[in-house]
């Protein structure tokens, strides 16, 4: 029995290898960034228009793209300019609140455990099915 693969075609050799690369470079990417689609395809969720990959190497030749690239820019403004926003308003709560004179856990507190439970959920698997929370 062997284990040695037979024949030494190189383009074939070179075809693993891209694979292997894009496998492994297909895990870095965030889940926020890529949806799972029921029909096994992936969709970018940076680009607005939502472009839908057969593979996971395409999505990922996809991301290195111009497009995907200027939209990826865009993603991350709008998602700074929410934070910003949830930051003014619960801000602005928290003053609210403390002109009102109401108890309230200290802001240190809670932000150690929103940390730990963000730490919690970053050891979690990348796993982008689709799961399209309703409220
Ligand atoms: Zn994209």
């Amino acid at each position: 029995m062997s284990f040695k693969r037979e024949g030494d075609d190189s383009s074939q050799l070179n075809v693993l290898k891209k694979r292997r690369v894009a496998d492994l470079l297909s895990s870095f990417i965030p889940e926020d960034e890529a949806l799972l689609l029921k029909n096994g395809q992936y969709a970018c969720t940076v680009c607005h228009h939502r472009p839908v990959f057969h593979t996971i190497d395409m999505l990922s030749v996809h991301r290195g793209g111009k497009k995907h690239v200027t939209c990826l820019q865009n993603f991350y403004k709008k998602k700074a300019a929410h934070r910003n926003e949830v930051q003014k308003r619960r801000h602005e709560e928290y003053v609210r609140a403390e002109e009102a004179g109401e108890q309230r856990p200290a802001p240190l507190l809670e932000q150690t455990r929103k940390i730990t439970q963000h730490a919690l959920l970053k050891s979690a698997p990348y796993n982008s099915c689709c799961t399209r929370k309703r409220y």
